[in-house]
């Protein structure tokens, strides 16, 4: 059963507007105007008459949340309204369970993304440094082996990257969003968004009946000139149903299983056989490769290891087999494996055609922004790109 998050932290006490924002942008440009804070919708009960937007983004994941951010920045004529089915970062959205580890090990076309997300960042990132494992090399004398992880007969090789490190893409989202509102953007949460095409979107504002069912409370349309479909795995489906337009574009559910091997603030993270290891809270979270998209309609359920059922979906014991040898601790008890789906924190992904975020234009009004496995290491400059565009209209 969905739970609705009447979330409303932005305007929360003791965070006023005149706040220093806690995520300046290292590009380090302060706002281009100063203007009156947008509103927040939190929850049915605040009306909200309809009118036009010059932009709609649908989505407040970290693609749109950022979107909305550096647009405000870029083009505070513009009017902007950022709506969220859930909360802000939604809970079950692909953003709040995102391994947030940046690296600079990407394919030359992605560099530049890469570096700019990183300066984009700026001190968000906790520089631990990213250890690359393989079967090739040796291990250099002044980085130590993470004996506890892999097995350093199997993969001896050991390429330590220093710039990379980790960070909350949920709190960069939530700082993005409030950043937003305080430039001017309107945000409403707790709207499930519907395509109606011509800019036309329809609002249907969600509510909570006392058997904790979501149900819709009212309808609203709004116009925008411009919509930005930046929903995560749900876009490619939103854009299909609402205006007929197929794209290529798949999704993947995602489980991210705990390592209670022990890792410290200064552990860096680790990257084997596809798998990366990201220390978290004294122990380490798996973020697995994604070996093939899912059908629309899978329901994710869990596997079996050795004839005992278990919440690592089927996929991610399939992709846990093969490395056994090399990363022993995924074979013992430190592996969290649950006993249903539900114990393994997991979240639908978006997967874009070609791997990388990325924006499209799909018609005159309408704009798909896609994350993805890599939102991480690119995304952030992906938004910056498209507010760059709208912003020049
Ligand atoms: P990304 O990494 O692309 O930002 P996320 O899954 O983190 O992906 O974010 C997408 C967001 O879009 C989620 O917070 C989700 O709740 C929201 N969303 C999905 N469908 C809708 C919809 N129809 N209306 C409003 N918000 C939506």
């Amino acid at each position: 059963m969905r739970k609705l998050r009447i979330q409303a932290s932005i305007n929360a006490p003791g965070r006023d507007a005149c706040e220093k924002p806690s995520w300046a942008l290292s590009a380090g440009q302060p706002p281009a105007v100063s203007q009156q804070p947008g509103t927040v919708y939190a929850h049915v009960g605040q009306s909200f008459a309809s009118r036009a937007y010059d932009v709609l983004i649908v989505g407040a994941g970290r693609m749109g949340a950022a979107l909305a951010w550096q647009l405000r920045q870029r083009a505070p004529h513009l009017s902007l309204l950022l709506a969220e089915e859930g909360g802000l970062p939604n809970e079950e959205g692909a953003t709040i369970l995102a391994s947030g580890v940046w690296h600079s090990d990407v394919p030359d076309e992605q560099r530049e993304r890469a570096e700019r997300t990183r300066a984009l960042l700026g001190e968000r990132l906790q520089p631990c440094g990213v250890l690359t494992l393989s079967e090739q090399g040796g291990v250099p004398p002044s980085v130590p082996y993470p004996a506890s992880l892999a097995d350093a007969a199997v993969l001896p090789g050991l390429r330590l990257d220093p710039r990379g490190g980790v960070y909350s893409p949920a709190s960069v989202t939530l700082d993005a969003g409030q950043q937003a509102v305080r430039l001017g953007a309107d945000l409403m949460l707790n709207v499930r968004c519907e395509l109606r095409g011509g800019g036309q979107v329809a609002l249907h504002r969600l509510s909570v009946t006392n058997t904790h069912q979501v149900v819709v409370d009212h309808t609203v349309t709004v116009t925008a000139a411009q919509v930005v479909i930046a929903s995560g795995a749900a876009g490619p489906h939103l854009i299909e149903n609402g205006l007929g337009q197929p794209t290529r574009h798949r999704q993947a559910y995602r489980q991210l299983p705990r390592l209670n091997v022990p890792s410290g603030p200064d552990s860096p993270v680790v990257r084997a056989c596809g798998f990366v290891l990201r220390p978290h809270s004294g122990g380490y979270v798996v973020t697995p490769p994604i070996l093939h998209p899912d059908p629309w309609g899978y329901q994710p359920v869990g596997g079996r290891l050795a004839g005992v059922p278990v919440g690592l979906r089927r996929e991610v014991v399939d992709s846990l087999l093969p490395h056994l040898e090399a990363l022993p601790a995924l074979a013992s008890e430190a592996l969290v494996v649950g006993r249903s789906s539900a114990d393994i924190p997991g979240a639908w992904l978006a997967l874009p055609e070609g791997g990388w975020p990325r924006w499209d234009r799909l018609d005159e009004q309408h704009v798909l922004l896609l994350g993805g496995p890599h939102a991480d290491l690119t995304g952030l400059a992906v938004a910056e790109e498209l507010a760059e565009a709208l912003a020049q209209g």
